[in-house]
């Protein structure tokens, strides 16, 4: 029996591990895939749009080479924050429900089934791409995840979406020297794309070193070409590889199977603004989750004090 199950290693499920260390609960952090599964799947010279000091967790300085560090950087500073704090975690250990019994959870795993009297449910939402909905999306020259460049190199990639990771991988794999067009809905990039980012984009298209259809969407994904509807009718371009760089949304399935409540057009879950317990009482969510589909309002340096306002608020329940 545990006071308290965090479900998730990612820099939230750290944080929340963290402040349990520091309360003296006996907790445990389960992770299904490795430490900061999501970071460690970015792509590989990814750059962060904040400054390691904005985040910073545990009171740990993160130092890294420039004021933005880069995932590698950030993989670095999260294995010495556990092993700073020593944090209790089960890695490929993945939660698959959590049944409510009064105040004990049962928390079932694929390692077996563990009680505690609260959860901290902190999965983030990289596992889940949006899709495209379209024809071949099913291929396997269809990536929702980019690693790095050198596979691309020499060859005809159509990127969608024109927000951050969209506009990071068209400019590094363009410089790589793939051949590279972008499918952006909107009838340009998204303005909010990182300052040293956006200017350099879109150059590169003025100057027609990348191709782009604003307005436009990918109709049909074939093996050897694409269809894309653009204001002027739709066109066939010839096509290796298509990244789809449309972001990310939480696990709603995962979310409803433990009684989350989803409100609205958004997916937003049902929360208490103060304390971050869910609408189950003793089920609290934590980080990036919380934010429904609007994912971009939401990341690590506006989420990491929640470890603090959770464990806060068990402790005043426990010392009730
Ligand atoms: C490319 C990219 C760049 C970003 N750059 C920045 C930035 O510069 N600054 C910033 O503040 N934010 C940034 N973000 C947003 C933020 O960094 C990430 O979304 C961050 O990882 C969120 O932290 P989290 O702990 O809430 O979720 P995650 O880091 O996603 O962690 C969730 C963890 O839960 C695990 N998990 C999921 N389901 C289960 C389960 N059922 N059982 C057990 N474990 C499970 C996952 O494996 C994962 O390790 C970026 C996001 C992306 C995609």
């Amino acid at each position: 029996m545990y006071d308290l199950i965090i479900v998730g290693a990612g820099p939230t499920g750290i944080a929340c591990g963290i402040e349990a260390v520091k309360a003296g609960l006996n907790y445990v952090i389960f992770e299904k895939g490795f430490l900061v599964n999501s970071i460690y799947h970015f792509p590989t010279n990814m750059q962060f749009f904040s400054t390691s000091m904005n985040l910073e967790i545990g009171k740990i300085p993160f130092i890294s080479h420039q004021d933005k560090p880069t995932r590698k950087e950030a993989l670095e500073y999260y294995r010495r924050i556990v092993q700073t704090y020593n944090l209790n975690i089960n890695y490929n250990c993945k939660v698959d429900k959590v049944i409510p019994d009064q105040s004990i959870k049962l928390v079932q795993t694929n390692k077996g089934n563990y009680k505690a009297k609260y959860v901290v449910v902190a999965t983030g939402f990289y596992d889940h791409a949006r899709p495209l909905n379209v024809l071949g999306e099913d291929l396997p020259k269809v990536q929702h995840y980019y690693d790095d460049a050198h596979k691309y190199i020499g060859q005809k990639l159509a990127i969608v979406g024109g927000a951050n990771s969209a506009c990071d991988v068209a400019l590094e794999t363009w410089q790589k020297g793939a051949d590279v067009t972008m499918v952006v809905r909107s009838k340009q990039l998204y303005q909010k794309v990182k300052y040293w980012i956006l200017p350099n984009v879109e150059n590169r298209i003025k100057e027609g070193s990348i191709k782009a259809f604003f307005s436009s969407s990918i109709k049909a994904i074939y093996d050897k070409e694409i269809e894309i509807e653009t204001p002027n009718g739709l066109i066939k371009m010839e096509n290796d590889f298509v990244l789809a760089m449309t972001g990310y949304r939480p696990d709603y399935h995962f979310l409803k199977k433990l009684g989350i409540e989803l409100n609205g057009e958004y997916c937003e879950p049902s929360f208490n603004q103060k304390t971050l317990e869910s609408n189950v009482a003793h089920i609290y969510l934590a980080g990036v989750i919380l934010s429904g589909e609007k994912t971009s309002t939401l990341f690590i340096e506006n989420t990491r004090s929640h470890g603090e306002i959770i464990v806060g608020d068990i402790i005043c329940k426990m010392n009730k």
